[in-house]
């Protein structure tokens, strides 16, 4: 399966269809620099390099990859693309140390099978909003706790629509992954409020327009919520 443009500038370059079935969905943004959301499990790392050539850029220009949270399908990748690249690698504060202590536990990468090297995290957010200005475009990182204590969602307004990645938010709940249902609720209160036109999803693609997107969350709060 080749990468796939969702909107003008945004693209689809992994996911467990594509690339390998470990991978979450791996986004590329190109704004003048290049940008990831997630870097997947790591064996794909050639296969991501390869699409985003396929799309005819060029991936020395990765200068950064935002990770949405700790877990090892979202984050393998980014050791081997920071090490290639220079990526700068931001995340929030909360799940960073677990990917600085490399800890296989936490991230869920025994499970997977995979052992993960310690990543040092280049900028970490420690606050409920973050601006980053990519030249003209502005993009958002809000803390939305919930999956993990320090899951973020990242949503940008780009060509008249708003894009959301929200990653993981459906799940799952696990306790000794650090996940707080109440704090999760919370969060999807947030996203629900932002009224995103598309939804990029970390495993199960991009739900779009509008409607659907809180169509999309509100099932999962109809599931989990009080
Ligand atoms: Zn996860
Ligand atoms: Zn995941």
């Amino acid at each position: 399966m080749k990468p796939v443009e969702i909107v003008k500038d945004i693209y689809l370059v992994a996911d467990s269809g594509m690339t390998d079935s470990r991978d979450c969905s791996v986004y590329l943004l190109n704004l003048g620099e290049l940008v990831l959301i997630d870097a997947g499990a790591g064996s794909s790392v050639d296969m991501i390099i390869g699409n985003i050539q396929e799309l005819g850029f060029d991936p020395a220009g990765l200068s950064t990859i935002i990770l949405t949270h700790c877990h090892i399908d979202h984050v393998g990748g980014a050791y081997e693309l920071r090490k290639r690249f220079g990526s700068r690698i931001i995340m929030h504060d909360l799940d960073a140390d677990v990917l600085e202590r490399g800890d296989n536990i936490m991230t869920g990468a025994d499970w997977y099978g995979i052992s993960l090297s310690p990543l040092p995290i280049d900028v970490k957010i420690n606050s409920q909003e973050e601006r980053l200005q990519f030249g003209e475009q502005e993009i958002i990182c809000l803390h939305t706790p919930g999956h993990s204590p320090g899951s973020m969602s990242i949503y940008l307004d780009r060509g008249g629509k708003r894009i959301l990645f929200g990653q993981d938010i459906h799940g799952p709940f696990l306790a000794e992954f650090g996940a707080n249902m109440s704090h999760w609720q919370e969060s999807m209160e947030k996203l629900l409020a932002l009224e995103a036109d598309v939804l990029c999803e970390g495993h199960f693609g991009v739900y779009q327009p509008k409607e659907r997107v809180t169509e999309y969350i509100e099932r999962y709060l109809d599931e989990y919520g009080e």
